[in-house]
């Protein structure tokens, strides 16, 4: 196999690489990769800075280098806090009703990609491949472009693709979407995000889509779905030995014999929660049976608690954990469990183990791991089932799992029962299927696919561009 020189990850947030907080997320994905190419990871230091003394840190990382930039305050609020979180998160997740567009937002966006790709431009070597991470940086490779990079750069986008009729509503589609194609390869969640991005293409800009080709604006890109996973053994282990296995050991004893269902999520709109803590009063109400014999437990800490949507919903959130436990608890049964903190990945996994059930309902999501870990951190013995949105990307990989619409309170409340009263042997039988999916579309070959595609686009071109 040809070897890449150097490999070179970008994305807003980096690291961690060490500890346990790194065995999670994108993290397990790209520090192996990293290190296994002798790599470079860039993006946002986490910190800011006053304008004159926004700098770039480099460390070396055992095996890779980890370049990082300071932002403004300033900065912060536009990009991040502003175009990405207020602007091109909700949409991305087809929530037109939330999206809020400030061109001076997207202009701060455009200049944070200025100022990465003029501090990145100048830590790159000739033959370098540049993995660019998610709807952050969608016009970093133009910035680099227009400093001469001839890399090959490739873009991942970790969220849905919205329908063209939703990216549209965009007043700065069009920039967005012709920055894409400075990138070489465009790597999506699933074949379905893939469709929508080669149908607005086409739809909105007459390109062309054939073949893993598209082009537009007078340029071609690679495309691909690459659905991202997890390190199945790694959940699998983290549940069955301490201190999972003393988590899960805590948590039966808790439960004294009742069932527990699960949800882990970042408190965020697009995961569904309102809907789930509505579907759970209304399996209660169904089954009175299931009274002191069943606890929800929600774990979902806190995330863009700046942003008003956010804490808006987290009060309504509040409200319906309330509003269930109020209707139901008795002096010695306290139906939903809430937790509004982030745990140490072990215990997580423990706690996955412990549960009867896995609920992930998300109203929209781009792949969604927790659905994975649940599923790995089972005992195939006696496994949980898992309750799954058909909305995440992950539903068009594991149909075994109790497949909802979570806009369907009914539905997804019988989901909930048939879960709990599912029977050991189709437990079983679902349970091996899922783990034969999620151990194919691991994490391991997400990024080496990705990269080997990466590797195969055609090297990029200096084309005469149209005027804009
Ligand atoms: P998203 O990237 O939108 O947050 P995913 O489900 O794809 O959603 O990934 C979430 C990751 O964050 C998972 O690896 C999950 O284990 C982790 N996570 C979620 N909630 C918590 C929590 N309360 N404590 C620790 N890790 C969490």
């Amino acid at each position: 196999m040809k070897r890449l020189a150097r490999l070179v990850a970008v994305s807003n947030r980096v690291g961690p690489v060490r500890g346990a907080a790194a065995a999670g997320g994108l993290a397990v994905g790209l520090v192996d990769a990293l290190r296994e190419h002798g790599g470079l990871w860039f993006g946002w230091s986490g910190r800011t800075a006053a304008a004159g003394r926004a700098r770039l840190h480099t460390e070396d990382a055992g095996g890779l280098t980890m370049a990082t930039l300071d932002l403004t305050q300033h900065e912060l609020d536009g990009y991040y806090n502003g175009f990405c979180n207020n602007c091109l998160w909700p949409l991305l997740h087809f929530r037109i009703d939330l999206t809020r567009f400030e061109r001076p937002e997207f202009e701060s966006y455009r200049s944070v990609n200025c100022r990465f790709a003029q501090a990145l431009a100048k830590l790159l070597k000739p033959d370098d491949a540049i993995w660019v991470h998610d709807f952050h940086l969608m016009t970093l490779a133009e910035e680099l472009r227009r400093r001469g990079a001839r890399q090959r750069i490739g873009f991942f986008l970790h969220t849905p693709f919205p329908p063209t009729e939703i990216l549209t509503t965009l007043p700065v589609h069009e920039a967005l979407t012709r920055a894409l194609f400075d990138f070489d390869l465009l790597g999506f969640q699933t074949g379905e995000d893939l469709e929508r991005f080669c149908n607005h293409i086409v739809r909105a800009y007459r390109g062309r889509a054939r073949g893993d080709t598209v082009s537009a604006f007078g340029r071609e890109a690679r495309v691909g779905a690459f659905p991202i996973g997890i390190d199945v053994d790694q959940v699998h282990r983290y549940a069955f030995t301490a201190p999972g296995s003393r988590e899960f050991a805590r948590m039966r004893r808790v439960l004294r014999g009742r069932d527990q269902f699960i949800g882990v999520d970042r408190l965020d709109y697009s995961k569904g929660l309102l809907r789930r803590m509505d579907a759970f009063g209304r399996y209660l109400e169904k089954y009175p049976r299931a009274h002191g014999k069943v606890i929800l437990l929600q774990v979902a800490p806190v995330s863009r608690g700046s942003i008003e949507s956010y804490r808006n919903f987290r009060q309504e959130l509040d409200g319906e954990a309330a509003r269930v436990n109020g209707r139901f608890s008795r002096f010695d049964w306290t139906p939903v469990h809430y937790l509004n903190r982030a745990l140490p990945r072990r215990t997580l996994a423990g706690l996955y183990r412990a549960s009867r059930v896995g609920i992930v309902t998300p109203m929209r999501d781009g792949m969604n791991l927790v659905a994975m870990e649940y599923v790995a951190a089972q005992d195939p013995a006696d496994p949980g089932v898992l309750v799954l949105s058909r909305f995440a990307g992950a539903a068009q990989y594991l149909p075994d799992a109790l497949l909802v619409n979570p806009y369907d309170g009914e539905e997804s409340a019988e989901a909930m029962h048939l879960a709990r009263e599912m029977r050991i042997q189709e437990r079983r039988r679902r349970h091996e299927a899922l783990m034969r999916r999620i151990s194919l579309h691991d994490v391991v070959r997400w990024r080496r696919e990705f990269i080997a595609a990466l590797r195969d686009a055609p090297a990029w071109r200096k084309v005469v561009r149209k005027p804009r």
